[in-house]
């Protein structure tokens, strides 16, 4: 086990040149440790699995399928999403990468006063790429990345919940360096003493904190741990004000992650047209203004209904002609027309805003009491 081990942290030690994003590669990305070697491994009990690192080679014990059923949901070894692809939240790239990346590059001038942030909250409303970041993140750094979805957790696992929070962060520190990311955290740590609130989710949450607390540069044996062996914590919510207290304490920078200003709804049409024929008539400034208050998923969705309206128009055509789906095949060419400014507008009048002006009054107000700039 112990050859196993090295074996596997040997290739992590390695270095590796350049950032993933064009505007934000840093020359101190040479320092991040190559998570080459993680991408080899597959699931199941191989040489250097976590399940071998619990069980040895026979891999079964009484915990083997919890383990194995993590590995599957949460664990993706190779996340790739670069900061280019997340359009605009300039702010909020340069804040995660000051909280997250530079300690982890740096982490010898990240102690003392200047140690890192036990977790970092994004919150704000659904759909403006809370997720994205933080998988540019793990990107960036080139950790593993654990995507966990608290409120998938909490129903999927129901009776082993607690025992899951402890074997994520066991795997995490297997796996490290490792970017834990929590989705909805409210849902696992939401305000404590809710009528609601049972027994087993209480447990759950006093483990996140002994969790969180144990989370950072410090090894089992008290002494610093080196870049390469570190855990972040990145949660996300759209409900921060639903947080269990305790939790928000921990999570210490809190990052408001706001709708598209139009600078960003403009970059949204540029990164989702990418691939897209544009008629000559489209004017991305007009479609621009007439988003206004649009979260980059709803942007993203109107691009998706316009790009699919030439296809609608041929298969109307298609069916009044009596023609079969199998001949409607034969029409490929004909479909991948340019999509037009009219396409737009009627995609943009069938999709609607999802985020309310309450909504955004709430997060703001939330922002002044509890977030950092
Ligand atoms: P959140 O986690 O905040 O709910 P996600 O990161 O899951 O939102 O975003 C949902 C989808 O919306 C993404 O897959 C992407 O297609 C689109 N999207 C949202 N915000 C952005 C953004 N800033 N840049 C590019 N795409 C975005």
């Amino acid at each position: 086990q112990v050859a196993a081990r090295e074996a596997r942290e040997a290739p992590a030690a390695e270095q590796r040149g350049g950032g993933s994003g064009r505007n934000y590669k840093k020359p101190w990305m040479d320092n991040v440790p190559d998570k080459k070697g993680k991408e080899e491994k597959g699931k199941g009990v191989e040489a250097g699995s976590f399940l071998e690192h619990v069980y040895g080679s026979s891999g079964s014990g009484p915990d083997a399928e919890l383990i194995q059923n993590l590995e599957r949901d949460c664990v993706d070894r190779c996340p790739s999403v670069t900061w280019e692809s997340i359009a605009g939240l300039e702010q909020a790239k340069s804040l995660l990468e000051e909280a997250v990346v530079l300690p982890l590059v740096m982490p010898e001038y990240f102690q003392g006063i200047r140690r890192p942030w036990k977790g970092v909250l994004m919150f704000g409303p659904p759909g403006t790429g809370k997720t994205m970041l933080a998988k540019a993140v793990a990107t960036q750094c080139s950790t593993s990345f654990f995507n966990v979805s608290a409120s998938t957790m909490a129903s999927k696992y129901r009776g082993d919940s607690e025992k899951l929070v402890r074997l994520l962060f066991e795997m995490a520190r297997f796996y490290a360096p490792t970017t834990i990311f929590f989705d909805e955290v409210d849902a696992l740590g939401s305000k404590r003493g809710d009528a609601s609130e049972h027994e087993a989710s209480r447990r759950v949450k006093a483990e996140l904190l002994v969790q969180m607390d144990g989370v950072g540069t410090t090894q089992e044996d008290g002494s610093e741990a080196p870049a390469q062996r570190q855990v972040m914590v990145l949660a996300a919510t759209n409900r921060p004000w639903d947080l269990d207290e305790a939790l928000r304490r921990r999570l210490e920078k809190r990052i408001y992650i706001p709708l598209p200003e139009a600078e960003g709804r403009k970059q949204l049409f540029e990164i989702n047209l990418r691939e897209v024929k544009k008629g000559t008539d489209v004017a991305v400034q007009g479609l621009v203004d007439k988003t206004k208050g649009y979260s980059g998923a709803d942007v993203t969705n109107v691009c998706r209904e316009a790009a699919m309206m030439g296809l609608r128009r041929r298969m109307a055509k298609a069916r009044q002609e009596g023609k079969s789906l199998v001949e409607m095949h034969n029409l490929k060419q004909e479909v991948d027309v340019p999509v037009t400014q009219a396409d737009f507008l009627e995609a943009i009048s069938n999709v609607n805003r999802s985020v309310g002006n309450d909504d955004l009054q709430r997060f703001s107000d939330w922002m002044k009491e509890f977030g950092s700039i």
